[in-house]
Parts: C-alpha cells; structure tokens; sequence
C-alpha cells in the first residue's frame, strides 16, 4: 500500500512496555492524527516512525518499503517538534533554509526554496527577522515551512500548536488542515486534544495505555467508539450503567428493547454500560419518554442550553437548542435517541 504502514510495534524502555503491538496504516496524502492522553505513547510512536527511535519489535513501511536500517536523516521526512526548536541566532529565512543547507544545497536553489516556503506560510516579507520579533502563529509557521522545505514524503508533527492560545490554536489548526491538503503530503500530527483531531485528520488512532485502541474516520470513532475509552476521550459522552438480559436492557430503573440500540459484540457480557451523547438525549413532558428524571443544573452557553437532569441517582447531560427555558428541580420526562446510542464493554 502507498503510504505509512506501522506493523506490529512494540516499544520497550527496559522492562516497562510504552508500546504494546501497535498496527496502523495511513493512505498517501492522508492526515492522521495520534489522540490520546499523556503519556499514552504517542511521542514515542512518532519518534519511531522518524527513526529517532529503535522499536523493539515491529517495523514501519513507507511506500512498501521497510525502513529499519534507514537513519532518521536518510528517510525524507519533515518533522515539527511540539518546542519548535527554531534557532535564534539565525533569521527566519536561515531557518526555513536549514535542511537545504545541510542538504548542500546552493545559495540560489536556497533563496528561490526559502521565497516559496515563505508565500507557502503567509510570511512573505519577514524572512530578514529574527525569531524573538514573531508572534507564536507566526513562529509556529516558521517550523512548519522549515519541516516542508525539503519536500517531505512524510510530514510528522508533535503537538505543534499546544502553546498557542485557545483562539489561534483554532485558527491555525485551519490554516494547517488547509496547507496539508494543498500539498498533499501525507501527515502524522500528535495531539491529546479531540477537537483538534476532529479539525484536523482523515483517519484518528486513538491511543491508551500504549495501546491503538481504535482507528478510523473522526465521524465514525466519534459514532460508533469501539470502548468506554474511546466514547469518553472523543467528545463528551454520558456512560450508563445496564443489564442485558435477551432482549431486555434495564437501566435506571427501566426497561427497553435491547436491539433498539446499536451494540458492540459484547459476547456474554450482560452488565455493560450505554454510551449516549448529551446531543441524543431528549426532553419532554413529565409523563412522556421511556425516564422520568428532575433538572439538576442549567448551562445557557447562548449558542445552546446544557442541562442536567438526574434519572434513578444518575446524573445525565443533555444539550438543547438555543432558547429551551426550564427551572432546576422540575420534573422531566426523558428519552434517548437509542439507534444513535452504543452498548459497550464496561
Ligand atoms: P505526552 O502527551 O505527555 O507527550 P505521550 O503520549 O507522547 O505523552 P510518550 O512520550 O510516548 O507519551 O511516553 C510513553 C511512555 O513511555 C511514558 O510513560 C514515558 O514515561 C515513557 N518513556 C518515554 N520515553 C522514555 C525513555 N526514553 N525511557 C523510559 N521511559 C520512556
């Protein structure tokens, strides 16, 4: 297959196990993005993939070809490092330069590289400054066109733009989706953050543990997650308890049909927990929906109204459309939009 092929991957340091037989693949001009919290091993694959690291089982393809024995420097690939590490004694146009310089490459194949990096990134006109006289977009763009100058087959980033503010954060993460499609270079960005990998990716690997825990299309993983991990690190999500018994689930005090929700193959396991969205929970009347529950607390963001709303001692979160007015402490009636709900493993 064209593109990035990780094969059964696993990382030791010493007898602790930071990668546990990770596969993964990602198609040519693909961005994928490795999700997942601290610690999980993200850093460590990535690293991996540029050869800056050894796995101790496993191996990485790119293009079909096996790249262990190929040192970091001979693999083409660019990479953005979550520091930046930008050098400050030299301007932004020597930055951007830097691997063609390393590369040997002349002072006019340097200039003409550096002047498009520069139209490439928005930075026209500011190749003569020095690092510390750019914003932190403006830096986060240096290391970007520096990571593509040498026309990358594979572009690797790690966490790019987790020291930028909330607002430029969303913004660069546009203009970076942007850029990447553009140029069609296939990409791995590491991120712990779900709606940056929602903005940003073709194909999520949500990581736990060390683990691949799912891989796929953001919607799906976001429709369909493959555990209780997977539901609650992608968006938010409410987990209820339940019991399967045939063809009955009971949770929180009552009872429906358990086919009317879309379920894992959870085996023989009869307790298991339903994930359902706060956007597929549904308030009506007090006699009316499958629950009957009491408002706990109401969040109108203006955009639209969070409320809680407590089933059988079960806090459930809902979000409504802008504009529904209710009172904490009334009563409830409640359903869920069961086909969009997932029964999983505990
Ligand atoms: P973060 O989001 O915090 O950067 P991460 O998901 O990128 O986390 P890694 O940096 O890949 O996580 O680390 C995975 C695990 O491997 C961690 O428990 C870390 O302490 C451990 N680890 C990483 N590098 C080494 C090393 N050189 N020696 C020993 N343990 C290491």
């Amino acid at each position: 297959m064209a593109g990035l092929v990780v094969s059964q991957v696993t990382k030791k340091f010493g007898t602790f196990e930071a990668l546990s037989n990770v596969s993964l693949e990602i198609a040519s001009g693909h961005l994928a993005c490795l999700l997942g919290p601290s610690g999980c091993g993200k850093t460590t694959l990535l690293r991996i993939v540029a050869g800056l690291e050894t796995p101790s089982n496993g191996e990485v393809y790119m293009d079909g070809q096996a790249l262990s024995g190929i040192p970091a420097h001979r693999r083409e690939f660019g990479m953005v490092f979550q520091s930046l590490a930008l050098f400050p004694h030299l301007s932004v146009a020597e930055n951007i330069a830097y691997p063609l310089t390393i590369r040997g490459a002349s002072r006019a194949q340097r200039a003409s590289r550096v002047g498009e990096m520069l139209e490439l990134v928005r930075l026209k006109g500011l190749g003569a400054r020095r690092i510390h006289q750019l914003s932190g977009g403006q830096r986060q763009r240096v290391a970007i066109a520096r990571g593509l100058a040498l026309n990358p087959k594979l572009f690797l980033l790690d966490e790019p733009l987790s020291a930028l503010d909330a607002k430029l954060r969303e913004h660069m993460q546009v203009e970076l989706r942007m850029l990447q499609q553009r140029l069609s270079v296939t990409t791995i960005l590491v991120t712990h953050d779900q709606r940056e990998a929602m903005t940003l990716a073709d194909h999520v690997i949500v990581m736990d543990q060390g683990k691949a825990q799912q891989s796929g299309p953001p919607l799906t993983i976001y429709r369909r997650p493959a555990n209780s991990f997977v539901a609650g690190f992608i968006g938010k999500t409410n987990l209820i308890p339940c019991h399967r018994q045939g063809n009955k689930l009971k949770l929180l005090g009552s009872e429906i049909q358990a086919d009317l929700v879309a379920a894992l193959d959870s085996g023989d396991c009869r307790d298991l927990l339903l994930s359902v969205r706060p956007e597929h929970v549904k308030i009506c009347a007090a006699n009316e929906g499958e629950f009957a529950g009491t408002v706990r607390f109401v969040r109108d963001l203006g955009s639209g109204v969070e409320i809680s709303v407590t089933i059988d001692a079960v806090d459930i979160r809902s979000s409504q459309p802008a504009g529904t007015t209710l009172q904490t402490g009334v009563q409830v009636g409640i359903s869920f939009e069961f086909p969009n709900c997932n029964l999983l493993m505990p």
